[in-house]
């Protein structure tokens, strides 16, 4: 789950550090409000939209502003889109007086099975370019995991001859991203001013699978549906092209995208159903891709095993929905299911080729 920039800074400042004096408004506040909170942050500022976007400073959701020209800046910023987003909450902070941009992320290389921080000395809006036309500027290393601190001669290779405060503050990102169990935790930029290293900007990702240690109650990040395929104990990802998918089993549906997307198709979701899939869950599954308006077509693309076909095959029927199912299962009564399919005006099919050809040509 993604964590906006105020929230990751509330918790790199718990690990020491340094952010710049801030408040977060939302859209709804008076300015009168939050009028005395921004005259404490000095003569300059800078507004900066809570979108969860990468990129944001380019597509103008960072701006800088003086008291004077607050007021103006605030109303613009949240009567805009940025990048197609619409802004409800600004933070606005003291505008450091930046000496050197770093970059610094943190994040799983699971080839490696470790933690690796990726270092930058050119930092900024810019890191995308510097990777990819000097992939050199980019240091990384890696950390045994069962260590509790970077080490020192770890962070020396990395930080090279920045200042030793950007070490340690690597550490400190370091202690946030295993603390709080995160895919992601990345400061860029991370500056150097007069009066001491500062994270500018921040970003955290945390593992889906420890919200619950974290205490996180709800995933923000998964849609209204995505979130009753959890219930469901389905894996469902919304996709944003019109062929429906259901199938069992992460790899075969996988194969199933990737299958329509290289035939020119484009797939409305990923849904793996899971083994033993009833004709409940089936049914459920089927339906509640049929709700989704830019599923025009649906495949459902089964292996039976405990599974068993005729129970898919029932649970497709079951479902009744307006879509065109181009159906493939192959297995436990197989032929119980094509015979199913067939009373109910249904046709299988006898490969993933077949459907996926057949649903990629219903809907070009
Ligand atoms: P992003 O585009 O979402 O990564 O937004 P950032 O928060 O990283 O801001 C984009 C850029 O704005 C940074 O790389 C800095 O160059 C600049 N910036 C952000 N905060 C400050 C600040 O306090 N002072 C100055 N001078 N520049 C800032
Ligand atoms: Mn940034």
């Amino acid at each position: 789950m993604k964590i906006l920039e105020h929230e990751a800074k509330v918790i790199f400042k718990q690990s020491s550090i340094r952010i710049p004096k801030g408040c977060i408004i939302g859209k709804e506040d008076e300015f009168k409000s939050y009028q005395k909170k921004l005259a404490e942050l000095g003569p300059d500022i800078v507004v900066k939209a809570q979108v969860d976007i990468g990129g944001r400073g380019k597509a103008g959701g960072v701006r800088m502003a003086t008291q004077e020209t607050a007021r103006e800046t605030i109303e613009d910023l949240f009567s805009k889109k940025i990048a197609g987003l619409p802004v409800t909450r600004l933070l606005i902070e003291e505008r450091l007086g930046i000496l050197h941009e770093y970059y610094v992320s943190i994040t799983i290389d699971r080839a490696a099975k470790m933690p690796v921080i990726l270092f930058a000395d050119t930092g900024g809006v810019d890191i995308e370019e510097t990777a990819k036309k000097n992939p050199a500027a980019l240091r990384r290393a890696y950390v045994y995991p069962l260590l509790s601190d970077v080490p020192q001669y770890i962070r020396r290779y990395l930080t090279g001859s920045a200042p030793s405060e950007i070490g340690e503050t690597i550490n400190r990102l370091y202690l946030v991203f295993m603390a709080h169990d995160a895919l992601l935790a990345e400061i860029n930029p991370l500056v150097t001013t007069n009066e001491g290293v500062y994270a500018a900007d921040a970003k955290l990702i945390i593992d889906d699978n420890a919200l619950y240690r974290q205490g996180i109650k709800e995933n923000r990040d998964l849609t209204g549906r995505e979130r009753l395929a959890e219930e469901q104990g389905f894996s469902f990802v919304e996709l944003d092209g019109t062929i429906g998918v259901i199938g069992n089993g992460a790899g075969l549906t996988m194969a199933t995208v990737d299958l329509i997307t290289n035939s020119g198709g484009r797939a409305a979701n990923f849904l793996d159903v899971g083994g033993g899939a009833s004709r409940d869950r089936v049914s459920y599954a089927v339906r509640m891709l049929g709700e989704i308006p830019r599923v025009a077509v649906i495949v459902v693309n089964l292996l039976g095993g405990i599974t068993r076909c005729d129970e898919v095959a029932q649970g497709i029927v079951d479902a009744g929905v307006t879509q065109k199912i181009y159906v493939r299962l192959a297995g436990t009564n197989e032929e119980e299911g094509r015979k199913i399919l067939s009373e109910h005006g249904y046709e299988m099919l006898d490969t993933m080729e077949e459907v996926v050809t057949a649903a990629v040509r219903a809907v070009s």
